[in-house]
C-alpha cells in the first residue's frame, strides 16, 4: 500500500485545514465583534442614562431658583409694608409677621433643596465622566476587534491557499484506495482517519494495543488499523 508512511503528514495538513475553516466560520459569524459591539451599546446607554437624570436635575434646579428669586421679591414687598406706614394695628402686624416668617421658610427649604439638587449634579457629572471614558474604551475595543477580524481573514485565507496546495501535492504519494479509506474514517471519527501508535498507544483513541496485536500490526504488510478505533496507525 503505497503512502502508509507519509499518512501521518496528510492528517497534519487535514487538522490544520480543518482548524483554520472553523476559526474563519467563527469570524465570519462575527461573534466577537458582535460582542464588543454590545459592550458599546451598553456603555452608551448608561451614559444617556446619567444625561437625561443631570437634564432633570438642572429643570429643577431652575424651578427652585425661581422660586427662590419670587419668595425674596415677596418678601422685600412685605417687608417694606412694615415700615411703610400702611399697618395700623397689632392684628394685621402680626399677619404680616407671620407672612414673613412663613416665607422665609419656604425660602430656605427651597434653598435647602436647590444644595440637594446642585449635590445631585455633581454626583452626575462625575458618574458621566466614567461613563463616557467607558464609551470610548468601548469604541476603541469594537474598532479593533472588527480590524483584527478583517486581518486574521486575510491570513486566514492565506493559510488555507497554502495548505491546501500542499495537500494536493501530498494526494499522489498515496495509493487511491489508502486515501478513499483514510477520508473515510475522517468523516466518521471526527476528522482524525489516521493516527501515531507511540509506546504502544494509538494517539487518537488513547487505547493500549495488546502485545499480540502490535506484534500482529508489525507484521501486517498493508493498512495498519487500531484494534479498538479502526483509524489507520502508523508507529511512531
Ligand atoms: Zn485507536
Amino acid at each position: 500500500m503505497r503512502g502508509m508512511e507519509r499518512i501521518l503528514e496528510l492528517q497534519e495538513l487535514d487538522t490544520a485545514i480543518e482548524r483554520l475553516e472553523h476559526r474563519r466560520a467563527q469570524l465570519e459569524a462575527g461573534e466577537e465583534l458582535s460582542a464588543a459591539r454590545k459592550e458599546l451599546e451598553v456603555a452608551e446607554s448608561q451614559l444617556g442614562e446619567l444625561r437625561l437624570a443631570s437634564d432633570a436635575v438642572d429643570a429643577s434646579s431652575r424651578r427652585l431658583e425661581n422660586e427662590i428669586e419670587s419668595f425674596g421679591a415677596k418678601l422685600a414687598a412685605e417687608e417694606k409694608r412694615m415700615y411703610d406706614g400702611t399697618i395700623v394695628n397689632t392684628k394685621e402686624l402680626e399677619a404680616l409677621q407671620h407672612e414673613i416668617s412663613n416665607l422665609k421658610e419656604r425660602r430656605t427649604r427651597a434653598e435647602d433643596e436647590l444644595l440637594e439638587q446642585m449635590e445631585r449634579r455633581e454626583d452626575l457629572d462625575a458618574r458621566a465622566a466614567e461613563a463616557s471614558k467607558e464609551v470610548d474604551a468601548a469604541r476603541i475595543r469594537a474598532e479593533a476587534v472588527g480590524g483584527d477580524a478583517i486581518r486574521e481573514l486575510d491570513e486566514i485565507a492565506t493559510g488555507l491557499a497554502t495548505k491546501r496546495a500542499e495537500r494536493e501535492a501530498l494526494i499522489p504519494a498515496f495509493d487511491e484506495d489508502l486515501v478513499e479509506l483514510y477520508d473515510d474514517m475522517r468523516r466518521q471519527k471526527h476528522g482524525v482517519g489516521a493516527a501515531a501508535i507511540d509506546d504502544g498507544v494509538c494517539q487518537a483513541c488513547h487505547e493500549k494495543l495488546s502485545a499480540v496485536e502490535l506484534d500482529k500490526l508489525k507484521h501486517t504488510e498493508g493498512v495498519k488499523r487500531c484494534e479498538y478505533c479502526r483509524r489507520i496507525v502508523v508507529f511512531a
